[in-house]
């Protein structure tokens, strides 16, 4: 009988410190408002199909050594991960809710072929490399401030072949990365031409993996030179809205009754991603919003495929309240613009950057992220 292979065990963790610090952006420097800092370690294990997980390490933040036949560089074996590292207004740092990223991070190397691991592995891995630079590089008297944090997996075998990968590593780091959620003017969005197709049922549009962005760039260039801010992904014939840039998206309306909905695309296609922060808004909505509150009219929360003719409908009839997008890097991004067809629709933004429930849910987010109000999602590293 074949001795077992080894699981990702984070608790064989060898660790190696740095001896050249990096220097932290000072605040408000150019590096500060980039993604092109990473911090002082991070963290790597190896699989490899003969033994399994190799014992991971802490080391230095350095370059990978990668032969040019590694797997991942022709046949996009890669996968990845993003979440932060916030520092709380009670001085605590902390993440949100990583226990779903490790989990989804799972779902995408199955997709793939890259080995499984167990999440909670994962997440103690995590929660060692926060621990290790969180305190320097979120100092105390940085509350409100984060670090992104990207675990990916790619295949290193060094052979060509269209094949399941005999070797893997599995890496994380964590950089210092822009705020994205405050645009002035609200969120621009380009609606999508059938010519550029984020995802579709059968593919792979409900797993983070690589092949999922490096295609979508074009479209989204085009969407920067037009003055636009992210695509809004369409599917179909009949224009079906799926997601925002890298984000989740949803809008509020009127209903030709009469009733407030909040809606937003569902997950049973598997051509959208499972949004950490799509399904933190929907469940604070479903236990906040439903009977009404804070002076704000009571919603009803609704997960269903809805077209843009449908937006474009609520929009010409004075229906539409609100539009956002919503994920870890855009945060809640007000929407105030989408266009859509040769038109512009405008989505009105009633508190002046934002509309009254994407202001309130907003806001709640905020609360649990860094810490104002004591919440079984924020995760104390
Ligand atoms: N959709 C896509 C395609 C994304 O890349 C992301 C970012 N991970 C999201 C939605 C938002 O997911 P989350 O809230 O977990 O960041």
């Amino acid at each position: 009988t074949a001795t077992p292979l080894a699981e990702l065990d984070a608790s064989l963790l060898t660790t190696t410190y740095t001896t050249s610090p990096r220097s932290v952006p000072a605040q408000g420097s150019p590096e500060a408002s980039s993604s092109s800092v990473c911090t002082d370690h991070m963290i790597q294990a190896k699989w490899t199909a003969s033994h399994g997980w190799h014992a991971p390490s802490l080391q230095p933040y350095g370059p990978l050594s990668l032969m040019p036949t590694a797997s991942c560089l022709h046949y996009a074996t890669e996968c990845f991960e993003g979440m932060k590292l916030y520092r709380g207004f009670d001085g605590k740092l902390r993440l949100f809710r990583p226990e779903l990223n490790c989990n989804r991070m799972l779902l995408s190397t199955n997709r793939i072929a890259l080995p499984a691991f167990a999440p909670q592995e994962l997440l103690k891995l995590v929660v060692k490399l926060c621990a290790t630079d969180g305190a320097k590089w979120l100092p105390r008297d940085r509350a409100g401030s984060f670090l992104y944090i990207r675990p990916t997996m790619i295949a290193s075998d060094a052979a060509l072949g269209v094949q399941r990968p005999k070797e893997a590593l599995l890496f994380i780091i964590l950089t210092v990365f822009p705020k994205m959620d405050d645009i002035p003017t609200g969120m621009r969005l380009l609606a999508s031409k059938d010519d550029m197709v984020r995802a579709w049922p059968g593919g792979f549009g409900y797993a983070k993996v690589g092949a999922n962005y490096g295609p979508s760039l074009v479209a989204q260039g085009e969407a920067r030179g037009m003055g636009y801010n992210q695509i809004l992904w369409l599917f179909g014939e009949d224009c079906t809205v799926t997601e925002a840039g890298a984000s989740n998206f949803f809008v509020v309306w009127r209903t030709e009754e009469g009733k407030v909905q909040l809606v937003t695309a569902p997950l049973g296609d598997r051509i959208i991603l499972d949004g950490v922060t799509r399904r933190s808004v929907l469940e604070l909505a479903r236990s906040r919003l439903t009977a009404g509150n804070e002076g704000l009219e009571a919603i009803e929360i609704v997960e269903r495929k809805f077209t843009m003719l449908e937006v474009e409908e609520a929009v010409k009839q004075g229906r539409i309240m609100e539009a956002f997008a919503a994920g870890t890097a855009f945060f809640v991004a007000p929407v105030s613009h989408i266009h859509f067809r040769g038109k512009g629709l405008d989505i009105p933004m009633s508190e002046g950057v934002s509309g009254k429930y994407t202001k309130t849910i907003k806001e709640w987010l905020r609360g649990i992220m860094w810490g104002n109000e004591q919440h079984e999602w924020g995760y104390v590293v």
